[in-house]
């Protein structure tokens, strides 16, 4: 028979996998020792198994909950349900990973009018008959909230009625008689929400709150965090049934939750709060203004002396800062919970240092219990945290680029320059962005578009530079023409004022203040340590010298992918790009490529120079040639004008490049097996200058690595490749010097993964662009698929974006064989990846496990890419 039920003392801190984080930590506790209320968990199992069954709690579950809740009657001496002497108890929720706020809890159970009345008549201090009304209506009102969910504000506007009638201000000015009617008047409301009475009998109490519990692992705020933080849904959640103590028995008690260390910025000091004569959803809902923690030790002396006690043992322990929650009842303290805290990015480098100089932690243990992802915030302006708090968002997008940006609302990239020209501060509100918005992007505060995914172009763009983005924000009903958009009840002209969250995609009405970023000293000991231990280089993803120097500052130690595309965003060049792709003839193509070429070689030459030495992968031209078309019919004038030809004719040349289906279409190598002069063009103006840089550095390895885009047949590859060998060969004759290059490929379909041993003849180093390879692989379009997406995960089929985190089943199989396969004919080929996936923990992981040399990724990544290289490292020795 499984086991379902274990009591804490059959735990320990090791089993959180079956008994959830609290469950675990309950039971160590009570191992080592400390006052813990005995109670047990259910397991996380039973929660799989309560999901599997069709949503219910089979009899052999509930059975061993039955013998569980009588061994708790014999520690206890108290009787579930009795009149004389019942046990009361609390219902906690509580996962392998700390999903705070996420779940639901449930206190005082097993309370009814017999119970009460049996209560009272057992104790005569009239403060009692309070405490014991106080706790029947908060029952009442929390079951009805997370176990029935009628709507918690019922309740509320009856406490707040009653104390109008009655004249005071807070809670605890209510008297017994008061609570006693509030009581009655919920039972009351409870009948009307839902048509039936309030449910008397403690076992089915009991029962559906466990159920609630389990429900709640798939409730929407739930998914979405799991989603965010990478929590298989497979997991489930354990449930912890506890006696109760109360804290708001009387004046000599009460409740608190407090940290061992600031949990804003890991300062080695007690931090918390504490509250008299209440329980602890008083002090996380803000009922009442809780006091300092330290003010515990005029109030509770004792108690307090011994918390500071269970404070330092725990921190022992566990060897780590402990977020606590406890409770006085007549002045003997109870712990409740403990467990790792959550904590800033600033907190969790200071406490990792610290704990290594206490000798708790090694380095390589500090470098581990780090989550990359936060370190995000260290690295953009942030929203004030307070301010945040209080602020409800209007919608939610994806988080493509992370930072915190406000700003009026404009619609257009021009107005972005003109309004930010006189020093307004925007956000440039999108359908979805195209080149010719890059200048209104820098311009803007920040970028937020209706549509496209983690790789659109405004979330590649925005990432490159560091620039807050919300993608694909579903909701929003655009009607650009109007310069106008409408999101939930809400509707925005230009020039209102909005503010987004790059992280987390919220969208919120109004300005948040936000606070510059600022990296502490303990960021580079932490990035020493993680570069110690890591055997991944980290390379990134860079078009311009600017970011390129940014992402050295963050550590990057070359260029994975410098997008040669992404050059021509800028007015001058698109013109002359224009122009290029819209030729007739060979003779105009290389007029076109005539005017381009100074601006590659000086763009390389200044890559290089940012570059010091480290490599660069320079890949050749890869637009979705749509992308760069103009629109604008000013833009076709232009365009017209400058090619000698009719609107009319640069119309036809538009509509004949039209593709159904671009992302599949006439891009990458196919560009250079077309027009092999494009790739003639890139290979002077890399090799010029290569040459040219090398000659004012001679002390500087400069190899460059020209990087062919999209193969997916060897010859198609040895065709590019040959034209490239071919002129460089030439240049490096011709400047009468000596210099290597190499010539790879990107692995981003799956025939180039499929036959990547013959591709290898060929190629000298492979590159998995897993933006294309995910779609190719999956066959959505990457631009498309964010609208489909969530249906997916409603419906539990995906858990994640696979543009997003790195499909390791099928992406990751393809890339697997691909690497074998390449190695086996080529022995020193060295492989990388610089799909967006190079800058996920995650996807890192994988990457590490299947031996690549390199990831690459958005200068912004860099750092989060480190460290999670090291962490993936560190994992494997452990
Ligand atoms: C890729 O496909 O993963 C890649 C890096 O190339 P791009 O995003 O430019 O298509
Ligand atoms: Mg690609």
């Amino acid at each position: 028979m499984t086991k379902w039920v274990y009591m804490f003392d059959e735990g320990n801190m090791n089993m959180r996998n079956l008994l959830g984080g609290k469950g675990a930590n309950l039971a160590e506790m009570t191992n080592i020792g400390l006052p813990v209320p005995v109670g047990f968990t259910i397991t996380t199992e039973a929660c799989t198994k309560y999901y599997e069954d069709g949503r219910k709690i089979n009899d052999e579950i509930m059975s061993q909950v039955m013998d569980g809740i009588k061994k708790m009657e014999e520690l206890n001496g108290k009787k579930f349900g009795d009149h004389k002497n019942p046990l009361l108890v609390s219902i906690r929720s509580g996962s392998r990973a700390s999903m705070p706020g996420m779940m639901d809890t449930i206190l005082n159970l097993g309370l009814n009018d017999d119970v009460v009345e049996a209560m009272i008549a057992g104790n005569s201090d009239p403060a009692f008959e309070r405490f014991v009304y106080d706790s029947y209506r908060r029952f009442i009102q929390m079951f009805s909230d997370v176990v029935m969910e009628v709507g918690k504000k019922y309740f509320e506007q009856l406490i707040d009625k009653m104390k109008e009638e009655k004249g005071v201000k807070f809670d605890v000015e209510l008297t017994a008689a008061d609570l006693k009617e509030l009581a009655t008047e919920f039972k009351a409301e409870y009948r009307k929400q839902l048509g039936q009475d309030f449910p008397s009998d403690p076992v089915e109490q009991l029962k559906l709150a466990i159920e609630a519990v389990f429900r709640s692992w798939d409730n929407p705020r739930a998914n979405v965090y799991r989603r965010d933080n990478d929590i298989p849904y497979s997991w489930g959640t354990a449930v912890n049934v506890m006696p109760m103590v109360f804290g708001n028995l009387n004046d000599e008690s009460g409740t608190g939750v407090a940290f061992t260390r600031d949990p804003a910025t890991g300062e080695k000091k007690l931090m918390g709060e504490f509250l008299k004569n209440a329980q602890g959803e008083d002090v996380v809902a803000g009922v009442r203004t809780p006091m300092p923690i330290t003010q515990m030790e005029q109030e509770f002396p004792e108690a307090y002396e011994e918390f500071l006690k269970v404070c330092k043992t725990l921190e022992d322990h566990y060897h780590d800062m402990q977020d606590m929650e406890f409770t006085v009842e007549n002045k003997k303290l109870y712990m409740l919970q403990c467990r790792n805290g959550k904590r800033t990015a600033q907190a969790a480098l200071q406490i990792a240092c610290d704990l290594v100089d206490e000798g708790h932690k090694t380095e390589k243990e500090a470098v581990a219990m780090i989550d990359p992802r936060n370190l995000n915030t260290l690295l953009h302006p942030q929203f004030d945290a307070k301010a945040l708090a209080a602020a409800t968002p209007l919608g939610k997008g994806l988080g493509a680029s992370p930072g915190a940006a406000c700003g009026k609302v404009v619609f257009t990239a021009d107005d972005a320059e003109a309004w930010d020209a006189k020093g307004e501060k925007v956000i440039l509100v999108r359908l979805e962005t195209s080149p010719e918005d890059i200048t209104g992007m820098k311009a803007a505060q920040g970028i937020l578009t209706a549509r496209g995914g983690m790789t659109s172009h405004a979330a590649v763009v925005a990432r490159g530079m560091g620039k807050c983005c919300v993608t694909g924000c579903g909701d929003i009903k655009m009607d650009e023409a109007n310069k106008k958009f409408k999101l939930g009840d809400k509707e925005f002209h230009e020039g209102d004022e909005i503010s987004i969250d790059g992280s987390t995609g919220n969208v919120y009405e109004g300005l948040i203040p936000t606070v510059d970023a600022s990296i502490a000293g303990t960021f580079g000991r932490i990035m020493e340590w993680a570069d110690k231990y890591r055997v991944l280089k980290v390379r990134t993803n860079a078009d311009t010298p600017t970011d390129a120097k940014k992402a050295r500052e963050l550590g990057a130690e070359g260029i994975g992918l410098c997008r040669t595309e992404h050059m021509f965003f800028e007015e001058d060049r698109i013109a002359a790009f224009r122009e290029m792709i819209c030729a007739d003839t060979v003779e105009e193509r290389e007029a076109a490529l005539e005017k381009i070429l100074p601006y590659q070689q000086n763009d390389f030459e200044e890559l290089y120079e940012a570059l010091e030495g480290h490599p660069i992968t320079i890949r050749f031209l890869d637009p979705p040639l749509h992308e760069f078309l103009p629109t604008d019919e000013g833009d076709i004038k232009k365009l017209a004008d400058a090619q000698g030809k009719s609107v009319e004719d640069i119309k036809a040349i538009i509509s004949s490049l039209h593709e159904f289906n671009p992302m599949m279409g006439h891009r990458g190598l196919r560009l250079a097996v077309t027009y092999p002069e494009i790739a003639k063009m890139q290979t002077r103006a890399v090799i010029r200058a290569a040459i040219n840089v090398k000659k004012a550095h001679s002390d500087w390895e400069i190899i460059p690595e020209i990087m062919i885009p999209l193969t997916c047949e060897t010859k198609e590859l040895k065709y590019v490749k040959d034209i490239v060998v071919a002129v460089a060969d030439a240049e490096i004759a011709e400047a009468g010097v000596e210099m290597k290059y190499e010539v790879g490929t990107m692995v981003e379909t799956p025939r180039a993964a499929l036959t990547a041993g013959d591709v290898a003849k060929e190629a000298e180093f492979f590159c998995f662009g897993t933006n294309d390879l995910t779609q190719f692989t999956f066959g959505f379009s990457r631009d498309d698929a964010g609208k489909f997406l969530n249906a997916y995960y409603d419906t539990k089929i995906f858990e994640n974006d696979p543009f997003a985190r790195l499909d390791q089943a099928g992406v990751g199989q393809l890339m697997d064989i691909a690497v074998k396969d390449g190695k086996a004919t080529r022995k020193d080929l060295h492989c990388g990846i610089c799909g967006e996936h190079g800058g996920d923990p995650t996807s890192i992981a994988f990457c590490h496990k299947l031996g690549l040399d390199y990831v690459s990724c958005s200068p912004f990544s860099v750092p989060i890419a480190r460290l999670a290289a090291a962490q993936a490292a560190i994992a494997e020795e452990a």
